[in-house]
């Protein structure tokens, strides 16, 4: 008897909602959606279920059609204080390194043309050049992240062989990236020594044979083991590896090319150290501390360099032009010295705490609710510096001075169009100001004037 009620395509059609979205999308489309949605009420009433109503079914279209329009990923605001925020896309990009980006991709470009011959070229050519100056690495190979750089230099030196590395630093680094099972991945050995907290160059020494292909140290960015340790500085490994010619890669994460320990922060191994210290290639994120594009940089020797960029995985995880186009943008804002004034992290882990100040409390003027400024922490955040914070200050908004309370208010910012992220503390909503971009900060206010109510 239900499914007298149910309406037919062409009703649903003419609704002057669905017509409506019908002038933007494909007709096909938008009819296949009306079927699928009217077949779904039609089994819901096999099932025992009401007969939905006409403007129940529209609503279920309107939403589906909702759902897939909304641009993905979406802009949101950080306002959590942690400025390589894994989950809300790491690195945002300078100004001129997102230019850069949209230069090289909304035309064609000279990505992998020589104009100076009319031949083909290497989209590598012109970074090799860039890196040398920065890192001081005769040369450089960059690919899609430092993951894939990891796999690509594991398989291409090990052949098969063993690589040595500490039960130190056998470690998962996070979202599933765990150094043991990319080494068995790319076809090596892994050959652990040493234990967790202490590894000696005696251990490498003791391991080493005929066998040996690759040594392998690995920054552990996410966890740090405090007390009794000891680990093998990439000098010591670099000197017995030199004796039997092993090579040793570095992966040092997060790629620092200012030192961290400026900022009252922990030293953060830097890729230009590794270089001096003799390692053979060192490997780092682009879209960690470097503050750039997703993408994996390989410096080094030169004849390593070279194997690697003739194995045939290179070509399988080679960077985009985007990537490479606003990687170069970002590279060139350390050579002019300028890196704490146009990249957005290093702006954000320099800033001013009474400048953050000034900004929390002009937050707090927008608002009508229960508020105070409270001294915080942010955080560096992207797997690096764990347990290391900057003192910030933040605003903090009483749980119990809004509509219905701490959580509904986090719900709110999080539906605001563009959403805004913050965190709970002791029944407080806390915004940190340090993470939230200048050009984002009226956006900022706008959106907490409708929200915190
Ligand atoms: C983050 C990290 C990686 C993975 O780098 P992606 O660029 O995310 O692929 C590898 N090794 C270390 C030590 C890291 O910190």
């Amino acid at each position: 008897m239900q499914y007298r009620n149910l309406p037919n395509v062409n009703s649903v059609l003419e609704n002057d909602a669905i017509q409506e979205i019908v002038s933007v999308y494909k007709r096909e489309w938008i009819l296949e959606l009306v079927r699928e949605t009217i077949d779904q009420a039609r089994k819901s009433i096999a099932e025992g279920n009401e007969c939905p109503t006409v403007l129940d079914i529209i609503e279920t279209i309107k939403s589906k059609v909702a759902f897939l329009s909304v641009q993905a990923p979406r802009q949101v605001i950080n306002a959590t204080g942690v400025i390589i925020h894994t989950n809300l896309g790491r690195s945002p990009l300078s100004h001129q390194a997102t230019e850069a980006a949209v230069a090289a991709s909304a035309g064609y470009s000279d990505l992998e043309f020589d104009l100076a011959n009319g031949k083909r070229g290497s989209r590598q050519y012109h970074l090799q050049f860039l890196l040398r100056e920065i890192t001081g690495a005769e040369a450089s190979l960059v690919v899609n992240n430092n993951a894939s750089a990891l796999l690509l230099g594991l398989s291409a030196l090990s052949n098969g062989k063993e690589v040595i590395v500490s039960r130190g630093e056998a470690v998962e680094i996070g979202g599933g990236f765990r150094v043991p099972e990319v080494m068995e991945q790319s076809g090596a050995v892994l050959r652990d020594v040493g234990t967790t907290n202490r590894t000696y160059v005696r251990d490498y020494a003791n391991a080493m044979c005929a066998e040996t292909g690759v040594f392998l140290k690995a920054h552990a960015s996410n966890f740090k083991v405090e007390g009794f340790t000891a680990e093998v500085s990439i000098s010591e490994l670099v000197d017995l590896g030199r004796v039997n010619d092993i090579p040793v890669i570095h992966d040092v994460g997060s790629g620092a090319l200012l030192d961290t320990a400026k900022y009252g922060l922990a030293h953060e191994p830097m890729p230009q150290e590794s270089i001096t210290s003799g390692a053979g290639l060192v490997m780092f994120s682009g879209d960690k501390l470097l503050g750039g594009p997703q993408s994996g940089i390989i410096s080094g020797d030169r004849l390593l360099v070279e194997k690697l960029s003739r194995h045939p995985l290179a070509r399988a995880i080679r960077i985009d032009k985007m990537s490479l186009a606003s990687l170069t943008a970002t590279l060139m804002h350390y050579l002019k010295g300028e890196a704490e004034s146009e990249i957005p992290i290093w702006k954000m882990i320099s800033a001013d705490q009474d400048q953050i100040r000034f900004r929390a409390q002009k937050w707090q003027n927008c608002v009508q609710v229960n508020t105070e400024i409270v001294p915080s922490k942010s955080a560096v955040g992207g797997g690096s510096l764990p347990g290391e914070t900057l003192n910030s200050w933040s605003l903090a908004i009483d749980g119990e001075s809004v509509l219905g309370g701490a959580e509904s208010l986090m719900t709110r910012l999080r539906e605001n169009v563009p959403p805004i992220i913050a965190r709970i503390e002791d029944d407080k909503v806390i915004l940190d100001p340090r993470t939230v971009m200048d050009n984002e900060e009226d956006t900022l206010i706008d959106g907490l004037r409708r929200c915190a109510i």
